[in-house]
Formats: C-alpha cells, structure tokens, sequence
C-alpha cells in the first residue's frame, strides 16, 4: 500500500549547500544499486541535459564481496536484505576508492517506478526497504562523524516519484537547486531529457530481445526467461546464474527488457482479450489483484508471458533472502509458469556469498531438462497458438498455424497430419 507520509518526510530534506564549480566540472558520484539498474539511464540524460559532463559521472562498480571489506566494513547499518545492505560498499568506493574525488555523491530514493505495465496496475511503487535504503545507509556514514563533510562530498538523496513524471521536475529542483544552482525551467527540461534517455535505452534492449527470440524462432531453439528484481542483474546480487545459463548455449531474455510489441502481445493474449479474460495484454489482475509494487507486477506478467511463449521453454525466477515482497510471488509465478508444462526453477535464497558448488549443480539439472523437454513444449505451445508468428516471415515460417493461414487447412489438422 502506498504511504503517503513518507512523501511528505523525505520530500520535505532541504537542497545540500551550494557546490562553488562550474557546472562541467562538477563530479557526481551514483551507487549503481537497487532501481538504479532499472533508470540509470534517466540519471544519465538528466545530469548530462544540465551541464554535466558523461565522463564525470561516475556509477560505483558491481556489488561485490572485496567491494565491501575494502570500503564498506565499519559504515554499515542494519537492514535484514543483504542488496540494502551491500551499498556500505557502494558509497565507500564512491567517497574513498576514486582516482578522482567526486563532489556529489547522488543516491536518489525512488519511491515509484516508470513501468510498462504502467496504466495497467493499481500502482508502480519501489519496495519500501529500497526507497528508504538511502537514508538508512547515511546513517552508517554518519556514526561518527559527517564523513561526507569529512571527505568534502555532498550527499543528496533527493525523493523522486519516477512513475510520476509530472512530480519529477518540481522534486529534482527542490532538492538540487542550490547545490547545482538550478531554476525551474532547465530542471523539467533536464527531467524531459532523462526520460527520453531512459525509453531510448529501454526501446533498443526490447529491440535487442526482439532480435533473440526471433533467432529462437528461426532456429526452434529453447531460450530461458529470468524473473527477479532489476538489481538481480548485478553480478554480485544474482550471482551470475543468467550467465552460467547462457554459456551452456541458452539465450537469456530478463521480464524488465521482454518486447513489447503489438503483435508479439496480440499472438500471445489476443484471444483472452476478445474473449473479456482480460482488459489488455498488460493486464495481470486475472492473476495478482494486489498490484501495487511495480517490480512484483513485472514479475507476475513476466510468467504469464513465460506460460504462453513457445520458445521459453524455461523459468528461473532469483530472490534475496527473506525478500518479503517475492515470498507471496513464490507460489502463484511457479503455478502460472507449470499451466503450460513450461520448466520453473527457483534460486530464493541470494546473499553475500555464491555457493558456487550448489549453483553448479542446479545450473545442469536445468539444462538436463532444457534438453530433454524443450522441444516437446515448443511444438505444445506452438500448437495451442492461434495464428502464424509475427516474428517470422512466411518463407521462414513452417508451423501448423502457417500451413493454415497460407492455405487454408485448419492448423489442428495439420498438427494431427
Ligand atoms: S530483497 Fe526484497 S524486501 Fe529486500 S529490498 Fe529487495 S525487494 Fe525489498
């Protein structure tokens, strides 16, 4: 449930004093944590529409255990999820491990999220403990002493509805117009820019997935779909089981970059959407009425999308440990993945350490399966799809649904011939 007061704490924090440089000189500092893997390239447009130079953004590196025992061991705070508790790493390397000092270190807390599936959902909120993180892990900086004012770095984190672009500007300028020296009007340009930078970005990974499943298509080759939260990329969060995965000869698509075209979503929900089963491809309250976390939503369309699409032939779906928003997801994501026979593997217990010999292992009895199923499902969710696949063309196109597009033939013949 969204809680309006936190809007009125955090987005009341006065602008950090003034930065005495100009603007092009200016270093900024960002931990390349939580949400930041999912928008970091609106924070990119949007320094950069201001004057700040590309190659004086700085994102932290991926989380890591060496990152955390050289500069976050003694800055940390409590907080039981261990991608909260990682970022100690992130701003110690930020404050202490640059060859170049940065000036601002910008640790945004994201209350809501752009989203897809926004217009959808009842709502595209971050998950509490991610918005609050910010704070939560200054209060290990300043324990002590005020190591930012130590360090001579300004720390802003300003509260930021990003799922609420008319919000954007007027929450960006109350927080950096002093530091940056900001008016209104360049902050809502710079705020435009940032979103474009971010649907840009978003437009060409979907393009790039586009391109893979196509590939799958061609070739009926089994590909493998990650569900998990966006920082669950971060080799030092999700461990690198995509990556495992993938060099076993298994192209990966994650739920966040899945392509959205008309066509694509028509062939996978057109006859439910006739039918009134659903109020539109993005539609997941046929399956989660409760949807107000924007990553949670993603992940509940990402194993509807999972059950109907033949070339995913596979589900891994990765959790923190103790994650309190996955732990509902858990049961309804592996029974809507299984409706279609489709493969569900869970890693639900995602800490500090990878257990390299258990990833192992799981990561071979995933392919065992791969291999021995993969085909069997492609031709079943094939067969239950209603017309030819718009991602292929009609000469390369051999499926039942084809035969009886181009010929005329009812497709359940033809699969029976
Ligand atoms: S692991 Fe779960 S509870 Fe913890 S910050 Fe992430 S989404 Fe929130």
């Amino acid at each position: 449930m969204p809680i309006p007061m936190w809007r009125r704490w955090f987005g009341s924090k006065p602008s950090a004093p003034t930065l005495h440089k100009n603007r092009a000189a200016i270093r900024v500092g960002i931990p390349k944590v939580l949400n930041i893997w999912s928008t970091h390239q609106f924070w990119l447009g949007f320094l950069t529409a201001l004057g700040i130079r590309p190659s004086n953004i700085v994102f932290s590196s991926d989380t890591s255990e060496e990152q955390y025992r050289e500069f976050g061991k003694g800055w940390g705070t409590v907080d039981c999820c261990y991608p909260v508790k990682s970022i100690s790493g992130h701003y110690g390397e930020l404050l202490f491990g640059q060859k170049v000092k940065i000036d601002l270190l910008l640790s945004p807390m994201i209350y809501s999220l752009p989203s897809f599936l926004q217009g959808h959902v009842i709502d595209t909120l971050s998950c509490p403990r991610v918005m609050a993180a910010p704070e939560n892990i200054k209060s290990g900086f300043l324990k002590e002493r005020d190591t930012f004012a130590a360090t001579g770095v300004h720390y802003v984190s300003p509260l930021v509805s990003l799922g609420e672009p008319q919000l954007v500007p007027g929450q960006l300028y109350k927080a950096l117009r002093d530091v940056l020296g900001l008016d209104k009007q360049e902050t809502a340009r710079a705020v435009a820019q940032g979103y474009a930078s971010l649907e840009a970005f978003n437009r060409k990974m979907r393009a790039h997935a586009r391109e893979i499943l196509t590939w799958c298509a061609r070739e009926q080759h089994p590909c493998l779909l990650m569900l998990g939260r966006p920082y669950h990329m971060d080799p030092g969060i999700g461990h690198e089981i995509d990556v495992d995965l993938q060099a076993h000869g298994y192209p990966v698509l994650w739920i966040q970059y899945f392509p959205c075209d008309a066509d694509v979503l028509e062939w996978l929900f057109g006859a439910e959407l006739r039918a009134g089963q659903i109020r539109s491809p993005f539609d997941i309250s046929d399956v989660w009425s409760s949807s107000y976390s924007s990553n949670t939503n993603e992940i509940l369309w990402g194993a509807k999308v999972a059950t109907r699409c033949p070339w995913i032939t596979c589900v891994v779906h990765l959790s923190s440990y103790e994650c309190g928003m996955d732990q509902p997801t858990y049961t309804p994501v592996q029974k809507i993945v299984e409706a279609s026979g489709t493969l569900y593997f869970k890693f639900g217990d995602l800490d500090a350490t990878k257990p390299a010999g258990g990833v192992k292992i799981r990561v071979q009895t995933i392919v065992h399966y791969l291999r021995k199923y993969s085909q069997t499902l492609i031709a079943r969710k094939l067969a239950w799809l209603p017309g030819p696949c718009p991602l292929l063309t009609a000469s390369e196109d051999s499926s039942p649904q084809r035969v009886e597009a181009d010929s005329g033939i009812p497709a359940r013949t033809a699969v029976a011939g």
